[in-house]
């Protein structure tokens, strides 16, 4: 099969485009013929590598991906997939049996794995995985648009539904409305009844972003930025901070978050040691919650949304397989807004 992959971690200059073995799918696996792969800042920290990142060389990256199931191994059931099938792959993968697993919270599983993180992704013709994974594609949804869904919509759904328990009247603030995670987090806020108040580097990013279902939008590379917020708010602060800014903005998220606020931080793209005020934490008392992904039962609740026309994946622009470095370099730049996918 045709794939983009690499064999040591580094720059862009570490893809390389060329001819892999195909997969093969085994027990209770199958293999995909992928149409679409949406791109992740997850793809470029894979590539540069992180002390105690252990892939096997060749790595195919990319975790978001829709095609056409090609071949199902032993053990996979024709009611659950068969070939020809035209589905959505949740990117999480687990054991499926350990009690994390079996309770629902399968991202919490000691064999949690991503694909196209610690397995091969979705920069290819071809790309191997669990049954258990498998979503049908909604009917109207293009390739590039379900592949723009599952990794960011899953982040944001577990960061507002399950851990904020957002509810309806609340004021959510989404850090980078123009992200991958930004788009879905104004939708699934608004889609739960909050008033929603985001921030971008450009005009053109928070209109954008208004057009998406944010009602405020506030310049994050201006100074007074959390004053800004805290008046869009009514001067109480908010009530939910979606953060996965990180260090640049950490200080602030702590600072415009209202009594009793919860902050939810699924990612640090600005740097990870940020400072926290530990009074704000307990004068105010705050909740802070960690989150990675989202429990793979979530996915089709997202695309039953996203067929019913309530959550709409945001396609910037796709391009071919064989452009993938100079997709991953418009997320290096932040030149997009919402996702870059490759199509295949
Ligand atoms: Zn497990």
């Amino acid at each position: 099969m045709k794939a983009v992959f690499f064999e040591a971690h580094g720059g862009l200059d570490q893809l390389k485009s060329g001819e892999l073995p195909d997969p093969e799918p085994g027990p209770g696996e199958v293999t995909v013929r992928v149409r679409a792969c949406a791109l992740n800042r997850l793809d470029l920290w894979v590539r540069e590598g992180w002390p105690g990142l252990d892939l096997a060389f060749p790595h195919v990256p990319g975790s978001d991906i829709a095609g056409v199931i090609e071949a199902v191994g032993p053990g996979v059931e024709p009611g659950h997939a068969a070939p020809g099938d035209e589905v959505v792959l949740n990117p999480g993968t687990s054991c499926g049996l350990c009690q994390e697993c079996l309770s629902g919270a399968d991202n919490l599983c000691p064999r949690y794995a991503i694909l196209g993180e610690h397995i091969d992704g979705g920069y290819a013709e071809l790309v191997k995985a669990p049954a258990q994974n498998v979503c049908p594609k909604p009917p109207s949804l293009g390739w590039a648009t379900a592949a723009a869904a599952p990794l960011t919509f899953l982040t944001a759904w577990q960061m507002l539904v399950d851990k904020a328990r957002v509810r309806p009247g609340e004021t959510v603030l989404v850090h980078a409305g123009g992200s991958g995670v930004g788009v879905a987090a104004i939708q699934i806020a608004r889609l739960h009844g909050a008033t929603v108040i985001t921030t971008a580097s450009t005009d053109e990013k928070l209109e954008r972003a208004k057009e998406i279902g944010a009602h405020h939008g506030v310049r994050y590379d201006r100074p007074g930025w959390s004053r800004e917020v805290r008046a869009a708010a009514g001067g109480q602060g908010v009530h939910v901070v979606v953060e996965h800014t990180g260090a640049a903005t950490w200080p602030d998220s702590l600072r415009v978050a209202r009594r009793g606020g919860r902050i939810v931080t699924c990612g640090a793209t600005s740097g990870f040691a940020a400072e926290t005020d530990l009074r704000l934490v307990f004068f105010r008392q705050l909740t802070i919650f960690g989150s990675t992904m989202g429990s793979k039962s979530r996915l089709p609740t997202i695309l039953a949304h996203i067929q019913s026309g309530a959550l709409r994946p945001i396609v910037d622009q796709t391009l071919p397989l064989a452009d993938a470095r100079s997709a991953q370099e418009l997320l290096t730049n932040r030149a997009q807004f919402g996702k870059v996918v490759l199509t295949i």
